[in-house]
């Protein structure tokens, strides 16, 4: 078979760490697989890096940026061919770019354009084991680019898509997709498979298991993705299509994302095109919007509140704080989290989201937003009672059953 293995930054932490990933690697060649391994940075090396940069200035250039974080990938990626070849596994360490990975010039969140395999091909072809420094690719006038933060998982998918590899192996700390962050609720239960569309729901919603990118990417290019752990021998959970039994489940996983942060607007004056300029200039800047909500106006003035990424707060505030008009009152709050329920029975079953109001009314919890699509619910709450919501969520769905 045609393997693409992925080890994310725990999995090569240490040196020891990084020889048992040799040895791992071995075994599935030793088992007559061909094998692509894309590698993390070692962890806390991306980090480190950053506050590095951060020494010298608070806004380094991120083309700059980019040649600094892409070197921790390329450490592993070295370390890792090294160790394998004096094993005595023939491999060959490759960067981004050397790997044929081209992306848009978007500096520090790239999107990939295309892959030219060649360079892959060419080593899986002398029998070597292909070892690919993750996280980063080269754009068309060759500068180095990198994929946005946990974006080896996206190299991993983009590279298994791209030689059509019968399975994408994502190793990590974690021996699988459980039902909600095992490090919140320790009764969390592994699932055997869960769908692309509940996996990118529970990746995007803040369940950082897998980059929600490359489970979009996986969809797309129907890549099977095996989730592992590179501490064990046990199954792993397989992301894949929907499946006709899957809808009988109401929720099939809970996500907590602490990295947001809500901008509420007080007396805002309720004419058209008021909302259209203030997320406009928003949008100018990048800033990811989430939920939005807004009351029903009296007397000609409205309430307007929305949720940002956390560290996009400080560029929405300057924004919001310059706008000198049409509002009343501004105020911005990061103690808040998300949690969301999600689960493509939803889809066919009533009274979901009741179930979870009433859960948290029960606990004292009280929601400030909510939002619902098809196959989620999230609701922002205070961040103190993150975990709390989560395991009386957990616990209502009986997912630890
Ligand atoms: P890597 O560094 O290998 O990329 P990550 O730290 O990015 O690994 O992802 C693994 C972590 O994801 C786990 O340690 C776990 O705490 C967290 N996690 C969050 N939600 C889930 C979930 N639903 N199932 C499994 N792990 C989860
Ligand atoms: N090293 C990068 C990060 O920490 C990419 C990755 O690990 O996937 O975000
Ligand atoms: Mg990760």
């Amino acid at each position: 078979m045609l393997i693409v293995h992925k080890y994310g930054g725990t999995s090569v932490g240490s040196l020891e760490r990084i020889k048992s990933v040799a040895d791992r690697v071995a075994k599935a060649r030793r088992d007559g697989n061909s094998l692509v391994v894309v590698v993390s940075a070692m962890s806390g090396e991306t980090n480190k890096l950053i506050d590095f940069a951060k020494y010298f200035s608070p806004n380094p250039s991120k083309r700059e940026m980019d040649m600094l974080l892409s070197s921790g990938e390329m450490v592993t990626a070295s370390l890792l061919a090294i160790a394998l070849n004096e094993m005595g596994v023939d491999a060959v360490a490759m960067s981004g770019g050397q790997a044929g990975i081209v992306t848009d010039s978007f500096h520090t969140y790239a999107r990939i354009k295309s892959i030219d395999t060649t360079s892959i091909k060419r080593e899986l072809d002398r029998d070597r084991v292909v070892v690919v420094a993750g996280f980063q690719g080269i754009n068309r006038s060759g500068e180095i680019t990198t994929l946005g933060r946990g974006g080896s998982d996206l190299s991993a998918v983009a590279i298994a898509g791209a030689i059509g590899a019968d399975a994408c192996e994502i190793y990590s700390d974690v021996d699988g997709i459980y039902t909600t962050d095992p490090r919140v609720e320790p009764k969390a239960k592994k699932m055997s498979y869960i769908s692309y569309e509940e996996m990118l729901e529970l990746a995007s919603l803040g369940a950082k298991v897998l980059q929600n990118r490359s489970v979009e990417l996986a969809k797309k290019l129907n890549v099977k993705i095996v989730a592992k752990s590179s501490f064990s021998e046990s199954e792993g959970t397989i992301i894949g299509e929907e499946r006709e039994d899957m809808e009988a489940v109401l929720v099939s996983g809970i996500a907590l994302d602490k990295n947001q942060a809500r901008v509420s607007l007080k007396d805002v004056s309720d004419r058209p095109g008021i909302a259209a300029e203030i997320f406009t200039k928003l949008a100018e800047e990048n800033i990811n919007v989430d939920m939005i909500i807004q009351n029903a106006s009296s007397n000609g003035l409205t309430m307007l509140g929305f949720t940002v990424p956390e560290s996009e707060l400080p560029k929405a505030k300057e924004i919001i704080e310059n706008f000198d008009h049409d509002i009343g009152g501004k105020s911005f709050d990061s103690n808040i989290c998300k949690v969301s329920i999600v689960g493509v029975g939803m889809k066919s079953h009533s009274g979901v989201a009741a179930t979870a109001f009433s859960a948290l009314a029960r606990e004292n919890i009280n929601i400030e937003m909510i939002s619902t699509s098809e196959i989620k619910v999230s609701m922002v709450i205070d961040q103190k009672y993150a975990e709390l919501a989560v395991r009386t969520l957990h616990s209502v769905y009986e997912l630890d059953k």
